[in-house]
């Protein structure tokens, strides 16, 4: 499925940070134990009325030393090339001023739809004021408050409204993958060499920009559908090369997937940008391969690869489920094998356990290490059952949920992990107390 975005535009200061954060509300939660995830407050995902979307907040894309008008220039440009739908925002304490006619003239290239929000009406007295924006051109202005959360409601049922229904269907039989990492990692070259000469190339999906976003291939009778080649493309605007600008692009790219390959240069190493991207692949619940580009840039030993290996499973210690793939674009080295593996991680991504038999690997993990015991009080399992799939969802019915620590559930993930094959896909248990 592919999201919906909503870009956020509009001069420094009226609020733009304050509306995302309430809109992304409780969503902006990144699981506290996972390392090397900070926290990213310019993509996040939104709901309104049963309508998820994705939501860029624009004012958090600096781009360098750049001046004032071309920052929010540039901001202007990143939203339109971004967005399904645009929320302009302006402040009603003010009025209209030149920045906010620098923003609505690149906002008038435009065709997407652009719903006008002005911020910091706190009070009804100050409604009045909201007139004058009709002056922008941009239709009905929304009046809202950040501060006191008011017109929200209002405003989100005007954004929906905009949403095209086709970019929110979804189409099952297609594994939507995508390629993640800095630049120069050699993601390009990748794309290019999956997508060789021997692999059928079904269609270029017209995205709705210019540029074809996603590519389809299809394998052996499996349709794939590479997404965001166009992301992959230099075309040398000023914001492409700042590094919030990708990152956010990764993320959008890592929300659309149902596996997400992390690519990583053995002749660099691992940054913590790196981190930061497959920490957000983890956290959506994606399938996880990681790869190793460049392989063939290393003067190689006996030991080097389970180095390499080592250097990984100890930095990404929360992708422990990950296989790596040591490839090189240039020589082709081990391409071949990256369609299987993403079949392999999708369709574990997707597995269900029968309850009989994850029953039985429970009872067995349980009678092999007990459960222990906190306070004189000890941890009964009576009963675990998948929920669901896509990342696969576990219930454990347990005496006290309070009794169930991390190191125990990792031990039972560890044996569930090792029964069945759930390579390259995070799997999600939750205890609950028996009723
Ligand atoms: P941004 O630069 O556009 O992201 O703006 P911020 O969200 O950082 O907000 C700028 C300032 O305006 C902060 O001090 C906010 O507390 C304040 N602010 C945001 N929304 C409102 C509002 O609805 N009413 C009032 N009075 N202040 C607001
Ligand atoms: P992207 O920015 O991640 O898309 O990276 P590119 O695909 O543009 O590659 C960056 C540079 O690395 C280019 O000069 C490529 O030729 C080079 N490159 C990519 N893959 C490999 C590889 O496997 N081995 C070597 N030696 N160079 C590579």
């Amino acid at each position: 499925m592919s999201l919906p975005t909503v870009a956020i535009v509009g001069k420094p200061n009226v609020g733009k940070s304050t509306i995302f954060n309430r809109i992304a509300g409780e969503r902006i939660s990144i699981v506290e134990d996972t390392p090397g995830v900070t926290r990213d407050r310019i993509y996040s995902h939104g709901e309104w009325l049963g309508h998820e979307f994705s939501m860029i907040d624009t004012g958090g894309i600096e781009i360098g030393d750049q001046p004032f008008v071309k920052q929010i220039t540039a901001q202007a440009e990143i939203a339109i090339d971004e967005a399904d739908v645009i929320i302009f925002m302006v402040n009603g304490k003010e009025g209209i001023t030149n920045a906010d006619d620098n923003i609505a003239r690149i906002l008038y290239r435009t065709n997407k739809p652009i719903v006008l929000a002005v911020n910091k009406v706190d009070n009804f007295e100050s409604r009045a004021n909201i007139y004058d924006f009709y002056s922008l051109g941009f239709g009905d202005p929304y009046p809202i408050s950040g501060a006191h959360g008011l017109g929200l409601g209002d405003l989100l049922d005007e954004v929906i409204k905009n949403f095209d229904e086709k970019t929110e269907e979804e189409n099952d039989d297609n594994i939507k993958f995508s390629l993640i990492g800095r630049p120069n990692v050699g993601k390009s070259s990748l794309v290019n060499a999956i997508l060789g000469e021997d692999r059928v190339i079904v269609s270029n999906v017209a995205g709705t920009t210019r540029d074809a976003i996603n590519t389809e291939f299809e394998q052996d009778g499996q349709e794939f559908t590479m997404v965001d080649t166009a992301g992959l493309r230099k075309r040398g605007k000023v914001y492409e090369n700042t590094e919030r600008y990708s990152v956010m692009r990764a993320m959008k790219a890592i929300d659309n997937s149902d596996v997400a390959l992390i690519v990583l240069n053995a002749e660099e190493g691992i940054r913590e940008q790196d981190k930061r991207i497959a920490g957000y692949a983890h956290e959506g619940g994606k399938g996880v391969i990681i790869i190793v580009n460049k392989w063939d840039t290393l003067k190689k030993t006996s030991k080097t690869q389970q180095e390499f290996e080592a250097g990984i499973r100890s930095q990404f210690q929360y992708l422990s489920y990950a296989p790596i793939l040591f490839v090189s674009a240039k020589t082709k080295q081990r391409l071949s094998q990256i369609p299987d593996l993403i079949k392999r991680v999708y369709d574990n991504h997707a597995k269900r356990i029968s309850s009989s038999m994850l029953n039985d690997v429970l009872m067995d993990a349980i009678a092999m290490t007990p459960t222990p015991s906190i306070n004189g009080r000890k941890l009964r399992i009576y009963y675990a059952t998948q929920v669901t799939s896509e990342p696969p969802t576990i219930v454990i019915f347990v005496n006290d949920e309070e009794l169930m620590h991390f190191s125990y559930r990792r031990y039972i993930e560890n044996q569930i992990r090792e029964h069945f094959d759930f390579s390259g896909t995070p799997i999600k248990i939750i205890s609950r107390k028996r009723k």
